[in-house]
């Protein structure tokens, strides 16, 4: 099974840019040999990703209905396996630096900046114009600052999400990072089959889709990619009775990333 690391390494072949220093991690030849059926030769130029915070496996397991219409979206779906320890920042570290944790230094629950070369960095390098839009203090919000990019910091998802619409609705970004973490908060304060768990996780799904369509609608002239990839899973810790993450339990380890690939000339 390929890591989520492998995220950073796929979007550059798709982009036709050098990777970011230290991404040692594979390309998915999966990922590719589908957008070499959409888009020929052509590059990707415009890129949208979803990250949605402990949305595994699991979840898309026990509620596959409610991922149709993101699969509609985005219908290659790609099993992935996240990094240890299975942390926020462990995690996204290494999907947007294509690195180990032990290369891009954030092996524990912290938030510093990173000194490694990124995604963003190599993105800003070839010229492109990128977007960060999380909530603030999260962890995207924080290990990927100080680059030539833009930061938008909001107060939770629903702010994150409008910003994210006006951005593309107004702006030109060829990258935009939206992370959202509402299922995340919830989970950990109850389980993550509860009720409110279960309502946060379907507000991301429709967050996706709204974000989705309008990328698509406002973007219909441009070769793009559109990804849902979450962080890492989550399990039910029988000594608090609460949800967590952080092991190696399967459970916390699967996460699926969905990949949708669009060609200007059909839409
Ligand atoms: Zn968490």
């Amino acid at each position: 099974m390929s890591s989520i690391s492998s995220l950073t390494p796929t979007i550059c072949s798709l982009m036709k840019i050098d990777p970011p220093l230290n991404s040692t991690a594979e390309s998915l030849k999966i990922v590719q040999d589908y957008a070499a059926n959409i888009l020929g030769e052509k590059v990707v130029e415009k890129i949208l990703i979803y990250a949605p915070d402990a949305i595994g496996l699991s979840l898309y397991n026990d509620f596959k209905d409610d991922f149709i219409t993101v699969e509609s979206i985005a219908p290659l779906k790609v099993l992935l396996k996240a990094e240890l320890p299975t942390y926020t920042p462990v995690c996204f570290g290494s999907m947007f630096t294509g690195a180990s944790p032990e290369v891009h230094g954030i092996k524990k629950y912290e938030k510093p900046v990173l000194k490694c070369d990124t995604l963003f960095d190599a993105l800003s390098r070839a010229n492109k114009k990128v977007a960060i839009v999380a909530v603030t203090n999260s962890s995207i919000d924080l290990i990927f600052k100080k680059r030539a990019i833009d930061y938008y910091s909001l107060e939770y998802d629903p702010q994150v999400n409008e910003m994210t619409q006006l951005l593309i609705e107004e702006k030109d970004y060829d990258f935009i990072l939206v992370y959202n973490q509402e299922y995340d908060d919830i989970m950990h304060a109850s389980t993550p089959r509860d009720p409110k768990a279960l309502d946060a996780f379907r507000n991301h799904l429709s967050a996706f889709n709204k974000i989705s369509n309008t990328f698509n609608q406002r973007l219909q002239k441009k070769n793009r990619a559109i990804v849902f990839a979450p962080d890492h899973g989550t399990h039910l810790d029988a000594n608090t009775g609460k949800g967590a993450h952080g092991t190696d339990l399967k459970e916390d380890i699967e996460v699926n990333h969905f990949w949708g690939i669009y060609n200007k000339n059909n839409n």
